[in-house]
């Protein structure tokens, strides 16, 4: 308990939050008094402070292992704009710039140093470090070490050896995918077999979930952004070649957006990625390339412009949207043909037979969750391993997808592929039920069975919607190096009219949150709120800083909420600490008490 009282001290006075959220505090405790341990919580959900608040109590220098050199240069500019002692080593940096790292260093000025795994397994590096005291090793984006993982990087794998440098040092592994495969990687490959796992729940509360039928991709898109200009957002690809397309398209239609896949060099690359971290209102279209750690606060949209190949790939991507808390958007836009491109893709990789089956079950989760029938957030947790309510506000649960009863177009369905011998693909089978005496339908003499024309009033389109659900909800089978639609166990008891078959109708509507702006009240808080915006993009510019490492948007709203009337009252906004309010404290008061005469 002694540790607790300085821990939340750490937190008030330093960070400016009131309060520890969920098993931090606890984590915290674990760390401090020695611990070591593997901390599973969604993304964010404030995994950094885990280790940050530690590395400010314990003698001696914090490493923090991360993936990518532009995190710990964006994590690392957050702390030191709260007074922290934080540095990064990297190759990519002047060499006077690591120079005068090593200088902290040695000076034992240093609380947390941000390293790579290459950095951290390298011997020279190694023997240098060792002569320090190390009061913790932070291994952030844990999950990196799995090769069932979607960012396997096999460097992490080789962080087993800092258990054996240094063994009575306490590691902390840290990760937002939760799988039971990854987390027995990490356990196994970081050492941590014998110490416990702190995990919270993964539900983001902010967060409102909707998929769309793909019907015109780009204008659901433009239509989409249409309605949150001004916000920052990511739209997800399939591809590189469809991200630079897109990138485009949006530029010509006057939407301000950057562009980030592994096809572009590392210098256009980071420097799109900076664009966007310090942008508030920007648009980055990216392939899975992107992402991975970012830690951009006001993302309020993710935008899968094509569905994810897997559902973890999913929920990370989505979940980069609303990590300051505030309401935020996850977005599918899905259809058949991305169905056929990812099968297809699984199918022609090396992967071995075991790893292909584990990518299929993962892809048929993701189009379940899409096709769901029932809430999307209990269909997503689930995945999980959670159980939950249904969530009262995904657009499935408002209302916004309504059922029928297609027991008998399904019966329809099946019977033909069955009469088919189930050796056709979805054109053929569709042709025959609208009775289109297609060439190859001729050919094949198709037009002689029985249920040739039997859904003639159907269009072609809606019967690939419910072929596509009837896939989703497991009752066909596709063979994929084919195309040839089969049944399965679960396709008798339809036939025999035993199981009733619910389908989705298309919803026109998407799903619709007030607009950011409407907390703003009156005219007063408008413009004040117009000049702390104003304020904040002069104060990035000036610091070479992102817009929430100067102030997070949600201590912006605390700001014009409480309207805090002299620099005592500011101490308690959100994310305000001493290094802030020494800093800007009466600049704020200023803007907000002469009402924004800057
Ligand atoms: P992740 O778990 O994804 O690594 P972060 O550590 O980046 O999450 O935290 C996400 C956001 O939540 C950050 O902006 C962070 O400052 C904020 N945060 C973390 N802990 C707290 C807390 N106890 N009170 C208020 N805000 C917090
Ligand atoms: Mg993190
Ligand atoms: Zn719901």
């Amino acid at each position: 308990m002694s540790n607790t009282v300085p821990a939340l001290k750490v937190l008030n006075q330093v960070f400016g939050y009131p309060t520890f959220q969920g098993i931090q505090e606890e984590i915290i405790r674990h760390v401090i008094d020695g611990g070591s341990g593997l901390v599973l919580m969604p993304t964010g959900g404030g995994k950094s402070l885990c280790y940050q608040i530690p590395a400010l109590i314990l003698d001696g220098i914090t490493l923090v292992i991360s993936p990518l050199v532009a995190l710990m240069e964006d994590q690392v500019a957050s702390l030191q704009e709260l007074g922290i002692a934080a540095n990064y080593l990297s190759s990519m940096r002047e060499l006077d710039d690591n120079h005068g790292v090593f200088s902290q260093i040695r000076d034992r000025k240093l609380k947390l140093l941000y390293i790579t795994p290459e950095k951290a397994t390298n011997e020279w590096f190694i023997n240098f470090i060792a002569n320090y005291k190390i009061s913790l090793i932070a291994i952030d984006e844990a999950h990196c070490v799995s090769h069932w993982g979607h960012d396997f990087r096999p460097e992490y794998q080789r962080l087993t050896l800092l258990k054996k440098v240094f063994p009575h040092t306490p590691r902390l592994a840290l990760t937002a995918t939760a799988d039971y495969y990854t987390k027995v990687d990490i356990q196994h490959y970081l050492d941590l077999k014998n110490t416990p796992i702190f995990s919270t729940s993964f539900n983001r509360p902010n967060m409102y979930y909707a998929a769309h039928e793909k019907n015109n991709g780009k204008k659901q898109l433009l239509n989409y952004i249409g309605q949150h200009k001004s916000e920052s957002g990511i739209i997800y690809c399939n591809s590189r070649k469809r991200v630079d397309q897109i990138a485009e398209f949006l530029n010509k239609s006057n939407i301000a957006a950057t562009a980030y896949h592994a096809g572009m060099d590392s210098l256009q690359r980071s420097n799109n990625q900076k664009l966007f971290l310090q942008s508030s209102s920007m648009v980055m279209v990216a392939t899975v390339a992107f992402g991975l750690g970012i830690d951009k606060p006001d993302v309020r949209y993710v935008y899968h412009l094509d569905m994810p190949r897997s559902i973890d790939h999913f929920y990370q991507e989505s979940g980069r949207a609303g990590r300051d808390g505030i309401g935020a958007f996850s977005v599918v836009n899905y259809g058949f043909k991305e169905i056929f491109e990812l099968s297809q893709m699984i199918l022609a990789s090396e992967a071995s037979e075991i790893k292909k089956r584990y990518e299929f079950d993962k892809l048929k989760k993701m189009i379940a969750y899409c096709d769901s029938l029932t809430c999307r957030r209990k269909a997503l947790l689930q995945n999980l391993g959670e159980e939950s309510d249904d969530c009262g506000y995904c657009d499935i649960c408002l209302g916004k997808s309504l059922t029928f009863d297609g027991s008998v177009l399904a019966q329809k369905i099946l019977s033909t592929i069955y009469r088919l011998q189930q050796r056709f693909a979805i054109t053929q089978v569709i042709d025959v039920l609208r009775g289109k005496a297609s060439i190859a339908v001729q050919v094949w003499e198709h037009h002689k069975i029985s249920t040739f024309g039997l859904a003639s009033e159907v269009s072609e389109k809606e019967l690939r919607r419910v072929i596509r659900q009837l896939y989703s909800q497991g009752v066909i089978d596709i063979d994929f190096s084919t195309g040839a639609l089969k049944l399965n166990a679960n396709s008798l008891p339809i036939l025999r009219g035993i199981q009733p078959v619910l389908l989705r109708k298309n919803p026109n509507k998407s799903l619709e949150l007030p607009q950011n702006s409407v907390w703003l009240k009156t005219e007063l808080e408008e413009r004040t709120y117009q000049n702390l915006l104003n304020w904040r993009h002069r104060m990035a510019i000036l610091h070479k800083v992102s817009h929430h490492a100067i102030l997070s948007d949600r201590s912006l709203r605390e700001l014009i909420l409480h309207r805090p009337q002299n620099v005592s009252e500011l101490k308690d906004i959100y994310g305000i600490g001493q290094a802030k309010l020494s800093r800007f404290g009466n600049e704020l008061i200023d803007i907000i008490t002469l009402n924004g005469c800057v």
